[in-house]
């Protein structure tokens, strides 16, 4: 008992020792930006709601010289971590840092620093900050430059450094590959404090580790990311399916036709074969004049259904008959029902900001601030009709409370030497469960969602599905070993190079830190 006592007195002090310690490093910091021991909430809530971690400080920094300086610090001291938080939408606490020194990655983002230049070959990039939002990005390049980035994600207020620490991925993905395939170089703070510019050819085992690297081996200050000219329009479509076969083959079809062949972008969507206000047939409209008819879908249907979802980019100079005539041609020979086609022409900033108006919704119901236990999985083609049949029409045949997204996307336009896992197949599924239910009692608690979450990844594990969680959470190294798989030590390896005191991005549980 004694010994206990002594123990706790013992560590008591060492910690007090410690917190000291800290204190006085934090207050050493010469940081042109600030320092802040008192808002240290907006680091321990994600838009997950469910993990909360309390940060010792909050740190706006001006520059990556700050968080050069900070990371010093950390490595400094004898148990202090950093994590970047870019907008904090990670659903398990991956952005957290409890005791540790929480980044705000957004103080650095200033739009009119957004710079935009051409290669040697003509083309044209635009250098951003790792806290921009994407939102700001396409505004800044398509008001003033007439240019956008290639790929994106569904959604825009998330932070450049955020989604390039994941992967990025929407619509596009199938042809440009995800936003990490589509940024050719990134300044980065390391484990170490030291700022490092990289490439494919210059430091480039840090570039690749650092793409979907979790925020593992380094902070993203700057990207350089590649542009395109913007469309002025896009024709924007939905067809529903009453087979989950005919939604794989048509899908597969206009992700696999040569580029100039198909839509510019390709998602789907499942949802409930019922008048659900949420999860059934008022989900397909993509307008209020619009009226999905249930009657065209056959009445053997079952009881989930299939929304594909397509865009076609054109100008304002072209002809609407010729618009007309190319949709035509690329819907020719799918096999979606008949009498369920409904489609909008939007301004191209208006279709990739759409979710935005969901959100202003969701933040009116009080939905957008209730927990979020999200789900994203990457299912390979051959596993994914299994799939559907043990979870869609299974386990979720009510639905999730939101959007059910399924669609494919190509290994061949990943790159493979960046730090993210995929499933083995060339054809892989996005399978995003998208649960925005109203916050316990009115809707279910959040734990039962998180048991169903868990019942569906075991579901595939005991099919032998070949899988992999996107924005992966997993708590044991054992875990995030499987995970990685044959990749596992590659990722330890750029780990001991870039971070080898495993001071940043504590969040993703993957690595404690070295005293
Ligand atoms: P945070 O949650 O703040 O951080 C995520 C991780 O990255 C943390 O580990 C953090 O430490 C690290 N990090 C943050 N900034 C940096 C940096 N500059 N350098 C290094 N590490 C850093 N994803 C898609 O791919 N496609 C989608 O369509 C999509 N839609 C979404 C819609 C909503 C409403 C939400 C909430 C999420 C969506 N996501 C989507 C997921 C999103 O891409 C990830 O959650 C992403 O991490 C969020 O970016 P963030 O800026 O909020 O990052």
């Amino acid at each position: 008992m004694i010994a206990c006592l002594e123990r706790f007195v013992h560590e008591n002090e060492t910690e007090t020792r410690a917190e000291d310690d800290n204190g006085r490093l934090c207050r050493g910091l010469e940081l042109e930006g600030s320092i802040d021991y008192c808002s240290t909430g907006l680091a321990s809530k994600d838009f997950g709601g469910m993990q909360g971690g309390k940060a010792l400080a909050l740190i706006r920094p001006a520059g990556a010289e700050d968080i050069a300086r900070v990371v010093k610090a950390a490595w400094r001291s004898s148990n202090l971590t950093v994590a970047a938080r870019g907008n904090g939408h990670s659903i398990n606490g991956q952005a957290m840092t409890e005791g540790g020194l929480a980044i705000d990655m957004r103080s650095m983002d200033d739009t009119n620093s957004i710079k935009v230049g051409r290669f040697n070959n003509g083309s044209a990039y635009a250098d951003v900050s790792g806290g921009a939002l994407w939102g700001d990005v396409l505004e800044r390049c398509v008001s003033v430059y007439g240019l956008a980035p290639r790929s994106w994600t569904d959604y825009l207020d998330l932070t450049v450094g955020g989604t390039l620490s994941n992967a990025g991925v929407s619509g596009q993905t199938f042809r440009f590959g995800p936003q990490t395939s589509n940024v050719s170089e990134l300044e980065v703070v390391t484990g170490k404090g030291d700022t490092l510019v990289c490439s494919d050819t210059h430091n480039s085992e840090l570039f690749f580790g650092v793409l979907g690297g979790l925020g593992q081996f380094g902070i993203i200050t700057r990207a350089r990311i590649l542009l395109q000219t913007a469309p002025d329009m896009v024709r924007w479509i939905r067809v529903v399916y009453a087979e989950f076969d005919d939604f794989a083959r048509d899908a597969e079809i206009l992700v696999t036709r040569a580029d100039g062949q198909s839509f510019d972008y390709v998602e789907g969507f499942a949802f409930v074969n019922s008048d659900d206000p949420v999860n059934g047939w008022p989900s397909v409209p993509l307008d209020p004049n619009h009226f999905f008819d249930p009657t065209r879908v056959p009445r053997s249907a079952s009881p989930v259904l299939y929304c594909l979802e397509v865009a076609l980019h054109y100008r304002n100079g072209d002809h609407p008959s010729t618009v007309d005539l190319v949709v035509e041609r690329m819907l020719g020979g799918l096999r979606f029902c008949d009498g369920t086609r409904l489609e909008k022409d939007v301004r191209y900033v208006e279709f990739l900001m759409r979710v935005k108006e969901a959100e202003e919704q969701a933040k009116m119901n009080g939905i957008w601030d209730a927990p979020h236990p999200w789900l994203n999985l990457l299912v390979s083609s051959t596993d994914i009709a299994d799939f559907d049949r043990l979870v869609f029409k299974n386990i979720l045949k009510h639905g999730v409370g939101g959007p059910m997204l399924v669609y494919p996307m190509l290994r061949s336009k990943w790159d493979d030497r960046s730090s993210v896992v995929l499933p083995e197949r060339e054809i892989f599924y996005l399978v995003a469960l998208l649960r925005f239910s109203p916050p316990y009692p009115k809707g279910p608690p959040f734990e039962e969602m998180v048991a169903q979450n868990r019942e569906i990844i075991q579901c595939c594990i005991n099919n032998r599905f070949d899988f992999k969680l996107y924005l992966p959470h997993y708590n044991s190294e054992l875990e995030w070993k499987r995970h990685f798989g044959n990749q596992w030590e590659r990722f330890v390896e750029r780990k001991a190079c870039f971070d080898p005191m495993a001071i940043l991005s504590p969040g993703q549980k993957i690595f404690s830190r070295n005293p």
